[in-house]
């Protein structure tokens, strides 16, 4: 018998927006401008999705 989960409680882990490409601090990757918004974080008056309104994107960089 397994016993029911009593916690939702995630690891404290990077949260990635839908612009990243890697881990921020991975080997390998780096920050970016955002395309979408340009590094303003917002389209028009709503919050960029792609970079989570920070305006920055994780991409990978270098051959990989
Ligand atoms: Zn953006």
């Amino acid at each position: 018998m397994t016993a029911p989960k009593t916690s939702d409680a995630l690891p404290d882990e990077p949260k990635l927006n839908p612009g990243d490409e890697a881990e921020p601090g991975s080997p390998g990757s780096g920050e970016n401008i955002c395309s979408e918004c340009q590094g303003s974080g917002k389209i028009g008056a709503v919050e960029c999705p792609i970079c989570g309104g920070t305006g920055i994107v994780i991409t990978g960089i270098g051959g990989g």
